[in-house]
């Protein structure tokens, strides 16, 4: 087929397409005439439809040819549907049972079908309504840990690795936006750029007047574009995460490409961490989220202490990429120092996580890209509050990275800051 084949399918087009695929069609159940289609996307770059018929449903998702948040006038390309595609079945292969079940790709149509989750929700949503997920930490590090290990060159033969490498390469597109939104803009005056005024004009100001921390920002946008470590999911924000109480389901990989690892375990942190500063602005009686609070911060504890436990354990025990060849470390006196090795890599990895989750966290307080963590905080000085909060703990994080040695020194911080 060729790309001039592409069009967007509303409902109607969506029912026709389906009705000609009989396995989708025997999936949903009953007449096509009589499913039951709406829209549901809420991200901020494609359509979402659910399909629901006599038998179940499933999710649709399908790229536009530009960015849904600001329209025509920003083209991206529809590749990112088959990058999305991609990864997704490399993290099932992965980390099975912790993404959706994928069910039909058309490339043409940059359209991907899957696994209907129901009735889990996205998690950001859950954490504004101060609910507590027990099996986050688990699933969330076992998705991380394997993803990432297994896409190494801890894992991976050289050759295995470039080819995992130049799959995923022409996702620059996607790529280029975080290198903007994210790793830019922030610390610039830029069209895009919202805060909640006038509270924040002055840190705004600064952050733009702030030498270190664009030396430091610079640093984390040349880690991000220069250092291919592992298969990214590249948006881990907790919108890209469905729960229930007791099952996590990661979506949404079309920033996925080869990138450092620290990009995505802090995407996790800064979330949580985002969401623990917001809590105090949905109180509506004080201590009323205290539980939750204290079990946010908790989670940043076993995000960082799980996934370290179960990465050093998987490169234990299945180190068979070309990385760090056993013969250089024979004897006892080689593991020894193979295995002081892996906690001084550990730390290195800890530091990278903490400049990116702080990265993650100032461009959702001054960029194009806000969260519901922080603005569905009605009262704007509130907000202001909250997100100050944030930045100040965001920017002694990058700038000071390392007097943050452990996870408990950022959670002791954030404490102090409440
Ligand atoms: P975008 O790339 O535009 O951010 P997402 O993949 O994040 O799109 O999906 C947008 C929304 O659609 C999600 O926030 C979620 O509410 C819904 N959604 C996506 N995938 C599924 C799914 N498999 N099951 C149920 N809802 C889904
Ligand atoms: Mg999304
Ligand atoms: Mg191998
Ligand atoms: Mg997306």
């Amino acid at each position: 087929a060729e790309v001039g084949d592409y069009r967007i399918l509303h409902e109607a087009a969506l029912r026709d397409h389906f009705a000609g695929i009989p396995d989708l069609k025997a999936l949903i159940g009953g007449e096509p005439a009589a499913w039951g289609i709406t829209e549901v996307g809420d991200g901020n770059l494609n359509l979402v439809f659910i399909v629901k018929g006599t038998r179940g449903g499933v999710a649709v998702k399908q790229a536009l040819p530009y960015v849904r948040l600001v329209g025509e006038s920003w083209p991206l390309p529809l590749s990112r549907a088959h990058y999305e595609y991609l990864a997704l079945s490399k993290q099932a292969q992965l980390a099975p049972g912790l993404v959706p079940v994928l069910l039909h790709h058309n490339e043409t149509l940059a359209l991907t079908v899957m696994e209907l989750l129901e009735p889990h929700i996205i998690m950001r949503k859950g954490m504004v309504a101060a609910t507590q997920y027990p099996g986050f930490v688990d699933d969330i590090t076992t998705f991380m840990a394997r993803t990432l290990f297994f896409t190494s060159d801890l894992a991976l033969s050289a050759a295995e690795k470039k080819q995992g490498i130049a799959a995923f390469a022409g996702n620059h597109a996607l790529c280029k936006i975080t290198e903007d939104l994210i790793f830019t803009d922030p610390y610039r005056i830029a069209e895009q750029n919202r805060w909640t005024a006038p509270y924040l004009d002055g840190l705004a100001a600064e952050l733009r007047d702030d030498m270190e921390l664009h030396v430091a920002i610079s640093r984390l946008k040349l880690k991000f574009m220069a250092s291919p470590e592992a298969l990214l999911h590249g948006d881990l924000h907790t919108g890209s995460i469905m729960v229930t109480e007791s099952q996590t389901r990661v979506i949404d990989p079309e920033f996925a490409f080869y990138g450092p690892m620290g990009f995505d375990v802090g995407a996790v942190l800064a979330n949580l961490l985002m969401a623990h500063f917001a809590s105090a602005g949905h109180e509506r009686m004080p201590g009323e989220r205290q539980a939750f609070e204290s079990w946010v911060l908790e989670t940043v504890e076993k995000v960082w202490s799980e996934f370290a436990r179960k990465f050093l354990d998987l490169w234990r025990a299945g180190a068979t990429g070309d990385a760090y060849p056993v013969t250089l470390f024979a004897g006892e006196r080689g593991a020894a120092r193979l295995e002081a090795e892996r906690q001084a890599y550990m730390q290195r990895l800890f530091a990278d996580t903490v400049g990116f989750a702080a990265a993650k966290t100032i461009r959702r307080i001054f960029g194009l890209a806000h969260n519901i963590d922080f603005e569905l905080i009605e009262d704007p000085k509130k907000r202001a509050i909250s997100e100050a909060r944030a930045v100040r703990l965001a920017r002694a994080m990058m700038v000071e990275t390392g007097e943050f040695g452990t996870i408990a020194d950022i959670t002791g911080a954030a404490r102090k800051l409440r």
